[in-house]
């Protein structure tokens, strides 16, 4: 089959301009589920980090919980070993005390230099935990409005679909039952597409609108012809001229 004459022909076109319309339709509504899920995703990392911040900042408030218990009992330490410098008797044992007190001195000014430090540390690490959970909560709120938007557009197009389904099966039962079947079976294999204009370029020459072939002179004159589908050497779908049918 080379050439295809059909009263059906503008009918047929009609068809498949309906069938790429409810295929865009279904495409889109297919489409949304995985974009919800991304948008789901991409929260809930960002969350994580929210409770990563969260995390590190505890850590730091315990480190510091547990220097400002050593620190207590090195101050103790020091009390303790003053008090009993007034009761010991000799010499050797005042010397030992003594250096007692100089190493929890030492100790207490190791662990106070350490807890400046690390309040320094829990400074930054609390704007950055505050600074996370308000971008956190901001990306909630602009991800609740996106997830809103996509399910308004999801029930749009499922209604854009119904009826588009609709008038597709009215359409569809305007035209001869053999002439469906070829249609149907082009479109299977050609990823929707069974029925494609030709193009004229600004040469004169004709090309598929399916797979951009140009035609030979014979397809050229068989495309011109009225209620004509010309069936394309390259990709086997019907291709028509659009001045010749709707001109
Ligand atoms: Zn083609």
């Amino acid at each position: 089959m080379e050439i295809l004459h059909t009263p059906d022909a503008k009918a047929l076109i009609e068809l498949q301009r309906k069938d790429t319309a409810i295929d865009a339709l279904a495409a889109a509504a297919a489409a949304i589920p995985a974009k919800l899920k991304a948008l789901e995703a991409a929260f809930e990392a960002k969350k994580r980090s929210m409770s990563e911040a969260r995390d590190a900042l505890m850590a730091l408030q315990s480190k510091k919980k547990d220097i400002e218990l050593r620190l207590a009992e090195a101050e103790e330490g020091i009390r303790k070993h003053q008090r009993e410098l007034n009761m010991v008797k000799d010499n050797a044992a005042f010397k030992a005390l003594l250096t007692e007190i100089e190493h929890d001195k030492q100790a207490k000014d190791e662990l106070e230099t350490s807890e400046l430090m690390l309040l320094e540390e829990i400074d930054k690490a609390s704007v950055l935990d505050k600074a996370v959970q308000e971008e956190v909560k901001k990306i909630e709120v602009s991800k609740n409005a996106e997830a809103a938007a996509l399910a308004d557009e999801a029930r749009k197009l499922a209604a854009a679909l119904e009826e588009g389904k609709a008038g597709r099966a009215a359409a569809a039962a305007a035209i001869g039952a053999d002439l469906l079947e070829k249609y149907e079976a082009i479109r299977g294999s050609r990823a929707g597409l069974a029925v494609v204009p030709a193009h004229e370029d600004s040469a004169g020459k004709f090309s598929c609108g399916g797979c951009n072939m140009t035609l030979k002179p014979q397809k050229m004159m068989d495309v011109k012809k009225p209620d004509t589908f010309a069936v394309c050497a390259d990709c086997r779908r019907l291709l028509y001229l659009e001045s010749t049918i709707f001109g």
